[in-house]
């Protein structure tokens, strides 16, 4: 503790990702209690989810970017306020692969992110699911190639044991320092 930056990280991802458990394996994992300290917090507003927390001197706001299409502004608002992006993708659930491309799509196509070099770390989570797709058989099927104005990193991850979660994190680490 003590001295680190503080950045932003902007947590997306359709419902059932695993957002919620990795945020959850991410606090406990580095500090006891830090959940409960003054920078966490969770609002439960009818269509959206936000959950703030610190860790490890990274200030984390979660969004649930599914089912609020007609709320996309409220959250939309926290992307010119954010440093780094990471995208949730469940990668068992092979049809909602296409529905997960096309929110990142239109994230990465915001005019407050496009142009942006803002780390993207995309969780190809739920490694551990039975016929959970490669990591980068999600990236191909997300279409994360074609991504030229940001640098991104996809690990296969297991939000459930904190598989893979340590080398994700520390690369979004890397590229923010
Ligand atoms: P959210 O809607 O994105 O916040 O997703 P949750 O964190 O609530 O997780 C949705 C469901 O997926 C829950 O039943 C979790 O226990 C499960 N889950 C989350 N991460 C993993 C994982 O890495 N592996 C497996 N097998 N299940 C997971």
């Amino acid at each position: 503790g003590g001295g680190g930056k503080v950045v932003t990280v902007l947590v997306l991802g359709l419902d059932n990702s695993g957002k919620t458990t990795m945020l959850r394996t991410l606090t406990t994992t580095e500090q006891e209690g830090q959940r409960q300290g003054p920078g966490a917090s969770s609002v439960p507003t009818v269509g959206q989810r936000q959950e703030n927390f610190q860790s490890g001197g990274v200030s984390f706001r979660a969004w649930d970017v599914s089912g609020a299409a007609r709320l996309r502004s409220l959250w939309e608002r926290h992307y010119r306020h954010c440093d780094a992006v990471i995208f949730v993708v469940d990668s068992a659930d092979h049809l909602r692969l296409v529905v997960a491309r096309s929110e990142l799509e239109l994230m990465l196509s915001h005019p407050d992110m496009s142009g942006r070099r803002l780390p993207l770390l995309v969780l190809a989570n739920k490694s551990d699911a039975p016929h959970a797709l490669s990591a980068p058989h999600v990236a191909s099927a997300l279409g994360l190639e074609r991504i030229t104005d940001k640098p991104w990193h996809v690990c296969a991850s297991s939000a459930l044991s904190g598989e893979g979660l340590g080398d994700g994190v520390s690369w979004l680490a890397r590229q923010l320092r």
